[in-house]
């Protein structure tokens, strides 16, 4: 690769927001055969907003519950934390400040809140820690089949209410998917998130490939799979979950938009939210390439 033409491309990605950390990742792009996209903040909006409230009969003796639980997720930066801060707020119930706090990466969180033990989070973290949820199983299901993330809140080790947040796709995600799939990358969507509700928001953007439930070790271990098998990979994220996978992956991405941790773990950032970024990327590299040889 001469330097000229590198430098060249290196400007012309830069003029539509995608900014590569040296010549050697624009270069090494147009290898890209696999592109592996996160879900929250990358596939969707990452806004999301509180739809549903449900709470267990009996939970809410002294009126209290959800101000203790608003003032757990306060403590949390996680974008479905948010959600859920301002949707409560939003029903007229101010939080107090929490005792204690504690983020569980993947998982949820853990408060103690007016001297009461709050676990709030996936089914999985109420399971692990001996929660009995099994009067939230249907209704769960329900709301994850719509698209939903659905999370439970325990008080005191015992199932207390279930909330729901809902995130919408991107316009412009579903596009993109179907340039990178028409250009022969095969697309891949990456989630903690539970399967159902991975499978609803990947049915809406058109990708056919999903993996769901995934720790943040795990999906940087998703891309080396997917590396061993063959596959040159792409990691495209947006959070602090997507660090390790980001700087795993042959080429990683990080949205523009997102956190300052995924940035510099990533090969390239992408300003614009858009993902039509990613094809630009890879057509660049491509572009770039041919003119070398
Ligand atoms: P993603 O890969 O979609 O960005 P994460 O790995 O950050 O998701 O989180 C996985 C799951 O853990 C979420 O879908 C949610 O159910 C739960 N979770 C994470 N953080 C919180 C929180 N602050 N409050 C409640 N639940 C949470
Ligand atoms: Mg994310």
């Amino acid at each position: 690769a001469t330097p000229t033409s590198i430098m060249a491309g290196s400007g012309r990605s830069a003029e539509l927001g995608i900014l590569f950390k040296g010549g050697e990742h624009l270069e090494a792009t147009h290898r890209v055969n696999v592109v592996v996209l996160d879900k929250t903040g990358t596939v969707t909006k990452g806004k999301p907003e509180l739809t549903d409230i449900e709470i267990a009969d009996g939970a809410d003796e002294d009126g209290r519950l959800l101000a203790r639980f608003a003032a757990a997720e306060r403590r949390s930066e996680h974008p479905l934390a948010e959600a859920i801060v301002s949707g409560i707020a939003a029903r007229g119930v101010t939080a107090p400040e929490a005792e204690a706090f504690q983020a569980i990466p993947g998982y949820g969180v853990q408060a103690t809140v007016e001297g009461r033990e709050l676990l709030v989070g996936t089914r999985k973290l109420m399971n692990e820690r001996g929660v009995d949820i099994s009067a939230a199983e249907a209704g769960m299901l329900e709301l994850e089949q719509q698209g939903k993330t659905a999370m439970l809140a325990a008080v005191d080790g015992r199932y207390a209410a279930m909330v729901a947040v809902a995130d919408t796709i991107k316009e412009t995600s579903k596009e993109a998917v179907a340039k990178l799939l028409a250009s022969g990358i095969r697309v891949v969507m990456i989630t903690g998130d539970n399967e159902r509700t991975a499978q609803a928001i990947a049915r809406q953007a058109g990708i056919d490939e999903v993996v769901a439930e995934v720790l943040p070790e795990g999906k940087a271990r998703e891309v080396r799979k997917l590396q061993e098998a063959g596959n040159v990979v792409a990691m495209v994220g947006d959070g602090i979950n997507d660090a390790p996978a980001l700087a795993t992956a042959d080429i990683g991405m990080a949205v523009g938009t997102g956190t300052d941790v995924a940035m510099e773990a990533a090969d390239v950032t992408l300003m614009r939210g858009d993902l039509n970024a990613i094809p630009d990327a890879i057509g660049m590299s491509r572009k770039t390439m041919r003119n070398i040889k």
